[in-house]
């Protein structure tokens, strides 16, 4: 089966660690058929009027552009290859500030397969740190999540990825911090109907715990999505990593394929 990972961080992105070369490397010693480094383009933080309680480099997309062609062209003169490398970004999602127009801006400028729409930051603050939780139940944090979930899909850019909902539970205080479909019906069906009627593929991502989970998934699959993809979201190298878990779920749930990107077009990749 064709082992492909739409989501992986090199050390373009602020929290990657490996060159594009040595992940290139590591693919073809993992066997892995296609991967798209996305990496993290954050014009929510730099543009959108959101706040971090960290401070990060953002991305110099030209110099990130010069490093992944160099390892393109590595595999492209390598009679033998078989992996194909693709190129993509990660775009943290806001509606206010300038994020809109500068992530147009780029998209329009870059030979992109892959964009990542990332909802990271919710009402104007990164909800990956403890500090966005202070003084908000688990019922709250959670429905403003999911409604900026609602919102970043009317992205006024081209985008074809609905990235790890379920990012909220990473930094979530609460004792019982899983998502369910069950406690947001109305919500989550707005959500997966909104990604089916724009044709937008579900990522299923591997990061932290399975996001989203394993209901919502179902869920997806029942109202008639069909678009899903893997998305490691690997910084460190593990490419593909829980790809057999992934096809064991997506099977186990009726799938008959699952899907990767080249310049924007949904390829269909039988299980
Ligand atoms: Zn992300
Ligand atoms: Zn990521």
């Amino acid at each position: 089966m064709i082992r492909s990972d739409t989501h992986v961080h090199s050390r373009q992105s602020h929290d990657g660690k490996l060159p594009i070369k040595e992940l290139t490397r590591l693919a073809k010693q993992r066997r892995v058929d296609y991967f798209c480094t996305t990496e993290h383009c954050d014009f929510d933080l730099q543009y959108g009027r959101c706040r971090s309680p960290y401070k990060w480099k953002f991305l110099d997309i030209d110099k990130y552009y010069e490093e992944w062609k160099a390892a393109k062209s590595e595999l492209d003169n390598d009679k033998n290859n078989t992996l194909t490398l693709c190129f993509g970004i990660e775009a943290g999602f806001s509606a206010k500030g300038t994020a809109s127009e500068k992530y147009a801006e780029v998209i329009a400028k870059y030979p992109f397969d892959v964009v990542i729409n990332s909802v990271h930051c919710v009402d104007g603050r990164e909800a990956y740190f403890r500090s966005f939780f202070l003084f908000k139940s688990k019922c709250h944090a959670y429905g403003d999540y999911l409604n900026a979930v609602l919102a970043s899909l009317d992205a006024p850019y081209p985008y074809d990825i609905v990235a790890h909902i379920g990012y909220i539970v990473h930094g979530a205080p609460y004792r019982d911090k899983a998502l369910r479909y069950a406690d947001f019906p109305d919500k989550f069906d707005a959500i997966l109907k909104g990604i089916i009627a724009r044709d937008k593929a579900l990522e299923i991502n591997f990061h932290h715990d399975m996001a989203p989970g394993r209901d919502i998934v179902e869920r997806y699959y029942r109202l008639g999505g069909r678009k899903v993809c893997y998305g490691g979201d690997s910084h460190r190298g593990e490419i593909c990593e829980h790809f057999e878990q992934f096809v064991s779920l997506i099977k186990e749930i009726g799938f008959d394929c699952y899907y990767i990107f080249k310049q924007h077009e949904a390829i269909r990749v039988e299980l």
